[in-house]
């Protein structure tokens, strides 16, 4: 068991540490058992056969947010999130899992999305009637987070695509609202790949695929991949899709934008997708200002708490991780805090009374007035 990842878990075993100044998890609860080292130890026990694979090692894998913080300061590179989701996927298979997993599967089924409810009739009440639409190139797929927890989002983008007189974006009008991310982080392979071969079927025929949430990108576009279901380069950011536009439009800006704003990398943006200049490039082209930075911002940023699954199992450390995420904004006295996760902005929404915690497209929506013609 776990042989294919001896490596890994013998750098961990016997590592001097470097990584500790890194994990929130370990920084929040102080625990050494659920440090980056602490979990490899225990796993690469279970690796020697020294210990046998039961609950405990089970639940033990639901310790970590897979934000891969760690592996910015590893100086091997070590990735512990492939090895934690293979036993996750193991803990499943064996009937091990946690009742919080298999009780948010139920919650999933009745959907096919974490929150339970139908989806596609609350986006309908976001978005125009007349952007649901299948025969068209290019669809934005509205992540399930951000129909449930900040709809906002996907109307300001239908917004700014107007403004920038970009009309040729459909919404798949039938019920699709969940990539598959939070079961395949959750170990719940068999069902992820249910899902994942019927998104597939279904995005096969678009040209490209828009998403504004950096999971979603990551799931579409690399994890589907792992399973011969690859939608390849046709899956973009919103970023991605968005940049030559606001290079090349010659757009309005409004007066009011000179608002200090702080940006927050979600993991999945800077450390998966390694999309790290860009954000901070569409926000300089459009309001010619810079972002205040955190002190751990790039590839180097802090997870705001609802990495992975981790919230499931730890919800109140979770919340705490993100409290201390929000010192740092009331330290440096700002107030807006732009970031591009649904999950983070959800996160930080629920963690802070007074902050204004927006999408950047949101942000950039704001910003620009209309064309100039
Ligand atoms: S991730 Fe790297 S730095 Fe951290 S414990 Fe493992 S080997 Fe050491
Ligand atoms: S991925 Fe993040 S939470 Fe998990 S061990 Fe590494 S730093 Fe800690």
């Amino acid at each position: 068991m776990l042989d294919q990842f001896e490596k890994q878990l013998e750098y961990c075993t016997y590592c001097p540490r470097l990584c500790q100044s890194a994990c929130p998890v370990l920084a929040t609860e102080g625990n050494e058992a659920h440090a980056p080292w602490g979990i490899m130890q225990t796993l690469n026990m279970v690796r020697r056969g020294e210990i046998p694979f039961d609950e405990e090692i089970a639940a033990l894998s639901y310790q970590c947010l897979t934000c891969k913080a760690c592996t910015e300061q590893c100086h091997h590179g070590n990735e512990i999130p492939p090895v934690l989701h293979e036993v996750r996927k193991l803990a499943v298979k064996h009937d091990l899992a946690p009742p919080e997993i298999t009780g948010f599967l139920e919650k999933f089924h009745r959907h096919n999305n974490p929150f339970s409810k139908d989806l596609l009739q609350k986006l309908k009440k976001i978005v125009p009637a007349k952007y649901f639409q299948k025969d068209t190139p290019v669809i934005y797929f509205a992540s399930c987070t951000t129909i449930a927890q900040c709809p906002e989002v996907i109307r300001d983008t239908f917004e700014l695509f107007e403004k920038l007189k970009i009309d040729f974006v459909g919404i798949y009008p039938e019920s699709i609202q969940c990539c598959g991310y939070p079961l395949i982080t959750g170990g719940l392979e068999d069902e992820f790949v249910e899902l994942a071969e019927i998104n597939f079927n279904t995005f096969k025929q678009y040209k490209t695929i828009i998403t504004g949430s950096p999971a979603c990108v990551y799931t579409l576009r690399e994890t589907y991949k792992e399973y011969a279901l690859g939608l390849g380069s046709r899956v973009v950011s919103i970023n991605e899709f968005l940049e030559p536009y606001l290079h090349n439009i010659n757009y309005q800006i409004k007066k009011s934008i000179r608002t200090k704003i702080i940006y927050h990398d979600p993991c999945y943006s800077c450390r998966y997708l390694h999309e790290v200049d860009r954000p901070r490039e569409l926000i300089g082209q459009v309001t010619g200002i810079q972002p205040v930075e955190f002190n751990h911002h790039g590839e180097k940023t802090a997870c705001s708490g609802q990495g992975g699954c981790y919230s499931i199992m730890n919800k109140d450390v979770s919340d705490q991780i993100c409290k201390v995420r929000l010192e740092e904004v009331y330290e440096k006295n700002i107030q807006t805090i732009i970031t591009q996760c649904p999950s983070c902005i959800h996160k930080f929404r629920k963690n802070s009374n007074h902050l204004i915690i927006k999408d950047l497209v949101s942000y950039l929506n704001d910003c620009i007035e209309g064309t100039k013609d």
